[in-house]
């Protein structure tokens, strides 16, 4: 099918990137990579009158650090990250989450940003931003707002996000000496879509513990309790039932077989951040 008629923009700056999704009165929709609008509008899912292309903003393109975080232009793409092109993410537990999205096709074109506005369950960043913590810088006519990635999604492909609203940037924590971190997820081929997926991210210098479950066909699912158990007690607190148990409290209407492949994506994430024998975050 082919998409509806609809105006094209290509925006080369920020203010003016809002000013038209703001003209277009709820009709004007942002155009990043394209890996998932393109096909949305050619399925007719989406009839935006006016798609205002934000893909070649300067601004939404750069990646510098400040302070204790990274700020990530939402236009960046993920083979860049995978990449390692910008220096404060080279040594970035990013890199390893953005080689295993999709293809490298998709890859080179689908940014951060669009994915995150996009709020598919099963995609990558959405868990693993919610994991590290991450903020996301969002711009529209009343001004900027920054909204924590946890609290993004309000549900499939649904985000808090307003309809002239434009994700600038997202802030990651910079890595640290402390930083654990680890991501699994189980696709049926390579390059698909997560079946199940989770991160883990500890940090003793920042206090920070998080275990989070994706591909849960709603907003990630943080498992506070569990991440400060293994925190504070180590291996004991991430024994087999332990995890399946925190697992399955967590997603009470998946089958057997559903929290079995949860349960391996926690396991495998917890053993890849290498948290049992290298802190102790809480007491
Ligand atoms: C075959 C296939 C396999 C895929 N596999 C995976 C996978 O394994 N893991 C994964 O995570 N993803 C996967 N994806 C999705 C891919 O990562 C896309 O790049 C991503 O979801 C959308 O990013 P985009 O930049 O292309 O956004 P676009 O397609 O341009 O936009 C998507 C949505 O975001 C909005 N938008 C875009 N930019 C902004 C912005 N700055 N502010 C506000 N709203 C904005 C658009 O209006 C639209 O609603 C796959 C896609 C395909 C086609």
């Amino acid at each position: 099918m082919k998409a509806a008629k609809f105006a094209y923009t290509r925006a080369f700056d920020v203010d003016e990137a809002i000013e038209l999704l703001a003209n277009g009165g709820g009709t004007a929709k942002a155009m990043s990579g394209s890996q998932s609008f393109g096909p949305m509008l050619n399925l007719r899912l989406a009839r935006p009158a006016q798609v205002v292309d934000v893909a070649n903003i300067a601004a939404l393109r750069a990646v510098s650090r400040k302070d204790e975080w990274v700020e990530i232009g939402a236009a960046v793409t993920h083979a860049e990250i995978e990449d390692g092109v910008y220096p404060p993410l080279a040594a970035h537990p990013m890199r390893q989450v953005a080689g295993g999205i999709a293809y490298r096709a998709i890859r080179s074109r689908g940014t951060v940003g669009g994915s995150l506005a996009h709020a598919d369950p099963a995609a990558d960043w959405v868990v693993t931003l919610a994991a590290l913590c991450a903020r996301i810088v969002v711009r529209s006519p009343r001004g900027e707002r920054t909204i924590e990635a946890d609290g993004l999604m309000l549900g499939a492909y649904t985000t808090v996000l307003e309809a002239d609203e434009l994700i600038v940037a997202i802030l990651v924590p910079s890595e640290t000496p402390t930083t654990r971190w680890g991501y699994h997820k189980v696709c049926r081929k390579p390059g698909e879509f997560a079946e199940a997926s989770a991160a883990a991210y500890f940090d003793v210098s920042r206090k920070r513990a998080r275990v989070v479950l994706g591909a849960t066909d709603g907003p990630p699912i943080l498992l506070n309790e569990f991440a400060v158990e293994v925190a504070s007690k180590g291996a004991q607190a991430a024994e087999r039932e332990k995890v399946h148990a925190a697992v399955s409290a967590a997603l009470p209407d998946r089958d057997a077989i559903d929290r079995k492949l949860f349960t391996a994506c926690v396991e495998r994430a917890l053993e890849q951040s290498d948290v049992f024998s290298n802190l102790k975050i809480a007491e």
